[in-house]
């Protein structure tokens, strides 16, 4: 597993907490999964690229994700959940994803979105760009507080790819595979680009295809105290989220 975002070098994108990116074909890597765990204050958004990971919180909700499956988990006020591999071999690949809570959003009730690949929509564009919006306007996921956007884009060799973006978000990409060009520059497979302000992506590729995850989200501006899998606005809520779950109160 590869800590992209939430590392001391880059602590968080605003709103955006952490960004993982999980991949490996030894079982020995993946096989012990995470087990019952807790989370209070924001979202965690589970993307699969390969195999399947099995869902199961204390709400009552449990479910498989499986290649191109979405789950969108709102922990809100407190929720425990496990995240284990439903596979013994084969390749597990995927991406974490987690997307801060305004300070009225955090203690909201928990709740869980899962939504199937076949149920994401998926746009053809000029250049036989391939868009799957996960998350935005007519996405799949609609009616989050930061707004989010978060689009899967596949893109053949030597075409461009712009987006609007909203000048009140924080954006980044992630390549997939493949590379790709913004502004000059040249972003590798495997690699992280900050987007600057502005309120559009421009992107081509040159001799390569490129997949992409695109994901951009409202500013909070607000404090930030993180504690593990509690992240909330002052220190004295951190202590009440720990004193909640150690009595069971979530
Ligand atoms: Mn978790």
């Amino acid at each position: 597993m590869t800590r992209i975002i939430g590392t001391p070098a880059l602590d968080h994108i605003d709103p955006f907490l952490l960004f993982d990116v999980f991949e490996s074909d030894n079982p020995d890597d993946y096989i012990a999964g995470f087990p019952p765990h807790p989370h209070r204050g924001f979202e965690t958004v589970t993307y699969m690229l390969a195999g399947q990971m099995r869902h199961r919180d204390n709400a009552g909700n449990e479910g498989v994700i499986r290649a191109g499956d979405v789950q969108w988990m709102t922990a809100g006020r407190g929720i425990i959940h496990s995240e284990m591999p439903e596979q013994e071999d084969g390749l597990m690949w995927g991406t974490q994803l987690w997307v801060n809570l305004p300070q009225s959003d955090k203690m909201t009730a928990p709740a869980y979105q899962e939504i199937a690949a076949a149920d994401i929509p998926l746009e053809r564009r000029a250049g036989d760009v391939d868009v799957r919006t996960i998350a935005g306007q007519a996405g799949a996921i609609s009616d989050r507080p930061t707004a989010p956007i978060y689009l899967d884009v596949s893109m053949p060799a030597n075409v461009e790819f712009s987006e609007a973006l909203p000048a009140t978000h924080s954006a980044f990409l992630f390549v997939v595979e493949g590379s790709l060009r913004i502004g000059g520059q040249q972003i590798p497979a495997r690699t992280l680009a900050i987007l600057g302000n502005g309120d559009a992506l421009f992107a081509e590729t040159g001799a390569e295809a490129s997949r992409f995850l695109l994901v951009a989200g409202r500013k909070l501006d607000e404090p930030i105290a993180r504690a593990g899998p509690f992240v909330m606005n002052t220190p004295t809520e951190i202590k009440q989220a720990i004193a909640d779950f150690q009595s069971g109160r979530f």
